[in-house]
């Protein structure tokens, strides 16, 4: 499994998964980052929450639609679609309008759920008072927007040999981890490798946070690609 970060600046926090492609969320830049990670083909949106800077994008699924010719799945759970429906009432309205972007909305919950085969559990995870999910694919675990993670979810977690999070910036923040809870969350769950993402200005400079990070922890940068096992 190839994952390539898309974005990693705290507005986006964006990988893609190759062969078969999913991308877990659709941030501001998506359209962009599509045309640089010459990703011809996509084959399901996960949503982790319905903040606009993890949804903005998804009007850009249009693109895939017409070469694809088919119905972009969208997975997220019924708060999330109830908001996407909000804010994207044209796509679901009278949708028969060309041009439209056209999903093909599925509703998930915590319970683990395949597409087309790739087995994907979701990790449950607070954002201050909103329930978000991050996902485990085999080894490799993405959680963004994050302040808190339960027991149950660390469970979850348990060998998890890539591990993607956020960490916001130095000071303390309501709703993101900061460098200090991230890297002691990492303690915990103690993958082979971790990426921060979700990154501020604030944080500083890429080269020199890094000196500072324990072994094993990196910051991660747009469009750097992993291989996971
Ligand atoms: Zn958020
Ligand atoms: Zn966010």
């Amino acid at each position: 499994m190839k994952v390539t970060f898309l974005g990693t600046g705290t507005s986006q926090g964006v990988p893609v998964i190759a062969c078969k492609s999913l991308v877990i969320d659709t941030g501001p830049d998506f359209r962009q980052q599509m045309l640089r990670e010459n990703i011809e083909r996509l084959d399901a949106v996960l949503f982790t929450h319905a903040h606009r800077d993890h949804t903005s994008g998804l009007d850009d699924v249009r693109a895939f639609n017409f070469k694809q010719q088919m119905d972009m799945p969208v997975y997220a759970v019924r708060e999330v679609i109830d908001q996407i429906k909000v804010e994207f009432a044209y796509i679901f309205v009278n949708n028969n309008y060309p041009g439209l972007p056209r999903v093909d909305v599925r509703e998930i919950t915590s319970t683990p759920f395949s597409i087309d085969g790739i087995s994907i559990t979701p990790l449950p995870v607070m954002h201050m008072r909103l329930p978000v999910l991050g996902f485990r694919i085999g080894n490799f675990s993405y959680i963004t927007d994050a302040n808190y993670i339960s027991d149950e979810t660390i469970d979850l977690l348990k060998g998890t040999e890539v591990l993607v999070l956020n960490a916001l910036q130095r000071e303390k923040h309501i709703s993101h981890f900061n460098l200090d809870e991230a890297i002691a969350m990492v303690d915990r769950i103690k993958p082979k490798a971790t990426y921060f993402t979700h990154i501020s200005h604030k944080l500083g400079l890429h080269g020199e946070v890094e000196k500072e990070l324990p072994k094993g922890i990196a910051l991660a940068y747009d469009g750097q690609q992993i291989d996971v096992a």
